[in-house]
């Protein structure tokens, strides 16, 4: 009985020995130093990057990350989630969508030329009160525009009135 646990106690150190070598092995196999922005440079030690000169960083293989573990990636070109951050690659679910097409394009607002009109007045003068000033406004049938002062009305006015005071028979 004592020589069996004598012989166990040795057996048992060798079997964690062995065991703790094989676990130290799988750590480092799974840890590499790389480029952060060369990421095919793999190196097993810190140091720099052979293309820009940039620290390595450590990096940790995440079996739960590598494309070949899935199993309907079989046979099939894929990326882990840090190439496709690096690729600049995204995707979406596949999905029924109405299509939309936008058209984004730039353009102004203006009066339609037809309905435009000029009222001109049909003698000299100048506008010395504008009851409409803005643009687009709107106005009512018969509503004053504008007080014009005209010199010819003017004079046109007095020369009838003098007439008129003079008892000269006038004819429009
Ligand atoms: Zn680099």
């Amino acid at each position: 009985m004592k020589t069996t646990k004598y012989l166990l106690i040795p057996f048992a150190v060798i079997l964690l020995f062995v065991f703790a070598c094989s676990n130290s092995d799988n750590s480092k196999k799974n840890e590499y130093w790389t480029c952060t922005m060369h990421p095919q440079v793999h190196k097993d030690g810190p140091g720099a990057c052979p293309i820009c000169g940039m620290d390595l960083i450590k990096k940790v293989v995440d079996e739960t990350d590598s494309v070949s573990s899935k199993p309907d990636m079989e046979g099939m070109i894929g990326l882990t989630t840090d190439k496709q951050i690096l690729a600049n690659v995204s995707t979406i679910k596949v999905k029924k969508e109405n299509l939309k097409k936008e058209l984004i394009a730039y353009s102004y607002l203006d009066f339609v030329e037809q309905n435009r009109k000029t009222i001109p007045a049909k003698f000299n003068g100048r506008i010395e009160k504008l009851f409409v000033d803005k643009t687009g406004d709107y106005i009512d049938k018969g509503q004053p525009l504008f007080e014009i002062y005209s010199p010819d009305l003017a004079q046109a006015q007095n020369e009838f009135l003098v007439a008129l005071n003079s008892g000269i028979q006038i004819v429009l």
